[in-house]
């Protein structure tokens, strides 16, 4: 007779957690462990705050980073300026900007690059918003996508679709890792590759 395997309960929780990013086998089993010992009570809150972060938080409707209600806080800010947008890639990469504490634009969230390969076109990603952005008011258009060749390749197409616009187009200056995540930047090399963007066309 078949006898079917049972995965744990403890097997299918490091599953789990090993599904997350950056998180090894052995992270996941550590962390497991710990779940294990600690007192139910935090662990109901952990679960807890999981669904109600997941639920709760959506896209905001004019840039596409994290939101609880229709707009982010960046979008809903009246002392930001709407006339400068910063193009990134992920809500993630809003993080380096913001802990500069000196950048007082918006931002635009793509939720991806253009990866032909991977079937990602232009209709896949944030895009068509921001070209009707551009429409509204803003005079200049940060690209801080970074620079492997995903990234390259979508900052090009932006270039392109955005010519004939008289609004200002610029990108970091060189200097910031290959490929690099923002988010893991240290804030002097982003302060610098922000104070130091360069114009893409004239
Ligand atoms: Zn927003």
């Amino acid at each position: 007779m078949f006898v079917p395997s049972r995965s744990s309960l403890l097997e299918t929780l490091v599953d789990r957690l090993a599904d997350l990013p950056s998180i090894g086998r052995k992270s996941a089993q550590r962390l497991a462990y710990h779940i294990l010992a600690t007192p139910m009570e935090d662990v109901e809150a952990l679960s807890r705050v999981l669904l109600e972060a997941r639920r709760g938080v959506r896209p905001c409707t004019e840039c596409g980073n994290h939101a609880e209600t229709e707009l982010c806080a960046v979008c809903s800010n009246a002392r930001r300026d709407k006339a400068v947008v910063c193009v990134v890639e992920r809500p993630a990469d809003i993080t380096a900007f913001e802990r500069l504490g000196s950048y007082r634009g918006v931002y635009h969230v793509l939720g991806g690059v253009l990866s032909p390969l991977d079937g990602i076109g232009p209709g896949e990603i944030n895009l068509a918003n921001l070209f009707s952005r551009c429409d509204r008011g803003v005079t200049e258009i940060i690209l801080a996508l970074g620079t492997h060749a995903e990234g390259e390749a979508t900052s090009s197409y932006i270039v392109q679709r955005l010519a004939g616009r008289t609004l200002r187009v610029t990108r970091l200056a060189r200097g910031l890792p290959a490929g690099s995540d923002l988010e893991f930047v240290d804030e002097i090399t982003m302060q610098r590759a922000l104070e130091g963007r360069v114009d893409l066309r004239r």
